[in-house]
């Protein structure tokens, strides 16, 4: 299969300034460092399309539009990928023998991908990528969406992350300028965890390209990975199995619509009265506790979530005869609702925390939690509650240590195991 060389693309690229070329379609106005105009490709009375001379790159603040050069062209004049390469080369007078012999067809021709760290301007991009490939995959899957309407509430996951690991985030870049893929990850003590695969369904092997190199970097420092994947996306489901992940556990998600007046008291487990809001001190706890049940030590997030810098989380710990016998946090969040992560020793008090979570902090919203799928009283007992199931899930581990006693809640929110 043919396909233009990325040094050829590399050399278009360079040889263009998007600021001519999308100077000499819009009347660009300089501010600061950059150019604005009003967007060719949504109606506008004030202008929110910017050029950046610096990073060639053209950006919509309004309809979210983004990319190069390339990118512009296809866009403003419809033109396939191989004929948008083909204008520029020819305006920057470079040698048409090099890209006179690619195909026109932009389905056969594989798009290079350019896999690097996301910028922190970039946040609503990512934010709006995450939404698009979630719920264009739940819409197609599951026939419903797991995101509102507005994108930026999946800001929460560039906010949070990049706060708890800063530069830990790698993007897809195609040749046109454009993210079509995201993926966070977690490096810790005894593990990586990798975040959701984000890829526009458009794309393909933006997640390949993506995973590719997060298991080399994770290979590179020695350590396993472990995700979280939906066991329902058998696309997702090959992508890890490829890379050598095996699935260790399942999960049932379970949503529950807690009452404006927070639970019914009737069913409230025997242990709450020993539930309490965790505080610094029980940080070495928590940490000694997760790393006996479930094998991972990670002081870092529970850290995190302790000191609570966003004013989302909300960490409940249960006493038990001799220290700690349980711990687990909750997000509350327009752009995400979960309980997890936390583990405990036994089903007595996993549920005591759970309701509890869900009285204090989730009244009149939807949360979901992970339960494990074998945990047949403590799930039957979400039944009675009136929790539904959502979506299965597989606890997926790629190398290492895959013991783990008692009971583990995972999350999306970080992404753990
Ligand atoms: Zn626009």
């Amino acid at each position: 299969m043919q396909q233009i060389p990325q040094e050829t693309i590399e050399k278009v690229l360079a040889s263009t300034d998007i600021v001519r070329l999308i100077g000499a379609h819009l009347q660009l106005e300089r501010m600061g460092a950059a150019f604005k105009a009003k967007c060719p490709f949504h109606h506008e009375k004030t202008p929110s399309f910017t050029v950046s001379p610096t990073r060639q790159t053209f950006h919509c603040f309004g309809c979210g539009k983004h990319g190069n050069a390339i990118g512009f062209i296809m866009e403003y004049e419809s033109l396939s990928f191989p004929d948008a390469v083909r204008k520029l080369a020819a305006g920057a007078n470079l040698s048409m023998m090099e890209v006179s012999d690619f195909p026109t067809h932009p389905e056969t021709m594989p798009t290079p991908f350019h896999i690097r760290p996301l910028r922190p301007d970039e946040w609503d991009e990512v934010a709006a990528l995450i939404h698009h490939s979630t719920n264009s995959w739940y819409r197609i899957n599951l026939n419903r969406e797991i995101f509102g309407p507005d994108p930026l509430a999946c800001r929460v996951f560039p906010e949070i992350y990049e706060a708890l690991d800063p530069g830990c985030c790698l993007v897809a870049e195609d040749a046109t300028g454009k993210l079509v893929g995201s993926c966070f990850y977690h490096p810790r003590e005894t593990h990586w965890s990798l975040g959701i695969m984000n890829a526009i369904p458009e794309s393909r092997g933006a997640a390949n390209a993506l995973l590719r190199e997060i298991t080399r970097l994770a290979d590179d420092a020695g350590l396993p990975l472990r995700l979280v994947s939906s066991a329902c996306n058998l696309d997702s489901f090959s992508l890890y199995s490829k890379a050598g992940f095996v699935p260790v556990r399942i999960y049932q998600d379970m949503i529950l619509s807690v009452p404006e007046t927070g639970m019914d008291p009737a069913s409230a487990p025997a242990l709450i009265s020993s539930v309490r809001p965790a505080t610094m001190d029980d940080l070495p706890a928590i940490v000694a506790l997760e790393e006996e049940i479930s094998g991972i030590r990670r002081e870092k997030d529970h850290r995190f979530f302790i000191e609570n810098g966003q004013g989302v989380w909300t960490t409940l710990v249960i006493d038990g005869a001799d220290g700690l016998d349980g711990f687990l946090t909750s997000i509350a969040h327009p752009g995400s609702r979960m309980l997890g992560p936390g583990v405990s020793r036994d089903t007595a008090t996993a549920l005591a925390l759970l309701w509890s979570q869900l009285d204090r902090t989730h009244r009149g919203s939807t949360p979901v939690w992970l339960a494990p799928a074998d945990a047949t009283e403590l799930v039957h007992t979400c039944y009675g509650w009136g929790a539904k199931n959502c979506e299965l899930h597989l606890a997926q581990t790629r190398g290492g240590s895959q013991r783990h006693s008692g009971f583990i809640f995972p999350t999306f929110m970080p992404e753990t195991a």
